[in-house]
């Protein structure tokens, strides 16, 4: 027999109705001869209309209190599904997260997954019953068992714990979504429905899958290697499957609190090529990355900073075997990428690097963690390495950095991080077979654009900056760092870019300009009419031309690139807010991504 846990969420349950209709799916899975764990969320928009209560007394109530009230929702739910399935004869009990014994941290409204009891579970599927989970909520350690949530959205989490505690064969999230999609399809109605993703993939597009599967779900079936489906409540068709790799064993304590991050990366084995002063307009980095890829040469990291004027600065890194065939494309190409068309006007200037490293930091738990970046960037001021480029993305953080210093940068960072620094690795991506370059394309319009003209150049500066965001509890999402040096009385410098949340904007500007008035010759920009587009893919990691046809699909909209950033499996741009939608279209389609019907999704 086996255990599978499955998750209804608000919209299923949102009416008795709908309650007897999920109760006949259950007792369905049943009958196949599966003993059975259900998580329901609230039933509709109940902890929206909860939230508005408590908003009519307090605009700012207690954590403590919040918890106590959203908590109600999901008891009752669970009661009634277990009525609903009680009535088909079907034995059932419910039980809300501190009978179940869900321990979680006392940090009430956002508290993670210690450890989940068993027996009592255990007992009840032994007397063949179905046991309904209230999902989002838990109890905290401590004598005083303080009622907490995880957070909005966490009964998704809740189910996924519940099936690495049970070692379940498989946690079903079902949804009023037919699975996980390419894109948005409110924006790109040709979206089409995906039959799988990897777990690593579906992180990366956190900004657009938040909405059907909570990232800390994500995490914990990635970590523990929980078979995870996403699918509808309404048909029987099949899903989206989100793949997990071979997980490493791993303690079921401190479930929830694994490390922000759980992996230090190294690749020795790089080169870059800067080229600085490219005009600042649409198609440029179009037609450079397309006779990238055209001589077929795999780029990896590819940053493109802030602009001074009307020109940028782009840079990319390759493995060193590739490296005098990329600069042979670019010296070729630098001519043809002046300012202006006057053949006077100076030309790309090419810069070359031989000896670099890539080090990176990755782990899920750095989303919604403030500050992860910054405890790199310190720790690397420490050990006296100075950061070269940096590129991020939602879960890594890559730096690269003077070959030299890299046996003292991956120490520091494996310290810093609690990483055994085991033998150096390079990244590992869970390839499934036939994985399509590009998987999915998210759009996200809620961050604004962040520059820092002329940091001096020295180590110690990137940390300075992120963690005074950080210390104000802002989340960067992007990070750049420029490549031009510029003397500035003498000193060098380097500008620094990042995304910050829209809401954030105002209170990151003046912590920074506070800083910057120390250097005197900093200044501090802020353009928040700007979007970002992302494509994802495991399968563009040695597939080149990924790059290049995004960018080019950018270009035959004139679309202009503000700023780029990459994992090995993730490409992301600012561009002009005006020009978001009509950018996620364009490359949606770039990628062949339509299907063939349109997917229905509610309102
Ligand atoms: N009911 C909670 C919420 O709306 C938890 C969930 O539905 O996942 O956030
Ligand atoms: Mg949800």
């Amino acid at each position: 027999m086996s255990l599978i846990v499955q998750k209804f969420g608000g919209t299923s349950v949102g009416s008795v109705e709908r309650i007897q209709t999920v109760a006949q799916r259950i007792y369905k899975t049943v009958q196949a001869g599966n003993q059975v764990v259900v998580v329901v969320s609230a039933m509709g928009k109940t902890t929206d209309s909860l939230v508005g209560l408590a908003q009519e007394i307090t605009s700012t109530p207690s954590k403590r209190e919040m918890d106590m009230l959203l908590s109600t929702g999901e008891q009752v739910s669970i009661a009634l599904m277990s009525m609903a399935l009680q009535e088909l004869g079907q034995p059932a009990i419910s039980l809300t997260g501190a009978q179940v014994g869900i321990m979680t941290e006392t940090a009430h409204s956002r508290a993670r997954i210690l450890q989940i009891k068993t027996e009592r579970l255990q007992r009840h599927l032994q007397e063949g019953k179905v046991i309904v989970v209230a999902g989002f909520q838990g109890i905290g350690e401590g004598e005083d068992l303080e009622i907490t949530t995880l957070g909005r959205g966490g009964s998704d989490t809740s189910a996924v714990a519940l099936a690495a505690a049970l070692q379940a064969k498989q946690c079903e999230i079902y949804t009023d979504v037919p699975g996980i999609l390419t894109t948005d399809p409110r924006l790109v109605p040709e979206a089409r429905l995906m039959t799988e993703i990897t777990a690593d993939e579906m992180l990366e597009l956190a900004s657009l899958g938040a909405k059907v599967l909570h990232p800390r779900a994500v995490e914990i079936a990635r970590n523990y290697g929980i078979p995870l489906v996403v699918l509808s409540s309404w048909t029987d068709d099949p899903g989206t499957r989100v793949i997990s790799p071979m997980p490493k064993p791993r303690s079921l304590d401190n479930l929830e609190i694994a490390k922000a991050v759980d992996a230090v990366e190294l690749d020795g084995d790089q080169a870059k090529v800067a080229l600085l002063r490219v005009p600042d307009r649409p198609g440029i980095a179009a037609r450079l990355f397309g006779e990238i890829a055209r001589h077929e040469v795999d780029v990896d990291l590819i940053i493109q900073s802030i602009h001074e004027g009307n020109s940028n600065d782009i840079a990319f890194t390759v493995v060193k075997e590739v490296l005098n065939h990329a600069e042979a494309v670019a010296e070729a190409i630098a001519p043809a990428l002046r300012l202006d068309s006057s053949p006077s006007s100076n030309e790309a200037e090419v810069l070359v690097e031989r000896n670099i490293a890539k080090i990176a930091i990755a782990g899920a738990g750095m989303i919604g963690r403030p500050g992860i970046a910054a405890t790199m960037f310190a720790t690397l001021a420490d050990a006296g390495v100075n950061i070269d480029m940096i590129s991020t993305s939602e879960v890594k953080v890559s730096c690269t950095i003077a070959k030299e210093d890299c046996d003292r940068a991956i120490q520091a960072l494996c310290n810093t991080f609690g990483i055994e620094s085991s033998p150096l690795h390079l990244p590992s991506h869970t390839q499934i077979e036939n994985s399509p370059p590009v998987r999915g394309v998210a759009l996200d319009r809620s961050q604004a654009q962040l520059g820092i003209r002329h940091v001096p150049d020295h180590p110690g500066m990137a940390a300075k900056i992120f963690t005074l965001l950080a210390d104000q509890g802002i989340s960067v999402d992007m990070i750049i760092q420029s490549q031009r040096c510029r003397i500035i009385n003498g000193t060098p410098t380097r500008d620094i870019a990042c995304t910050v949340a829209q809401a954030d904007i105002t209170t990151a500007r003046s912590t920074l300009e506070n800083l910057v008035a120390q250097w005197g010759m900093s200044e501090v920009l802020v353009n928040t009419a700007v979007a970002k587009v992302s494509v994802v893919g495991a399968g563009m990691i040695g597939h080149p031309g990924v790059a290049a046809k995004m960018f080019a699909a950018l270009a035959d909209h004139s679309i202009n690139i503000h700023m780029i950033t990459t994992s090995e499996i993730k490409i992301s741009c600012i561009v002009p807010e005006e020009d978001g939608v009509t950018a996620l279209q364009a490359i949606h389609k770039a990628f062949n991504l339509a299907g063939q019907e349109q997917v229905k999704v509610p309102v």
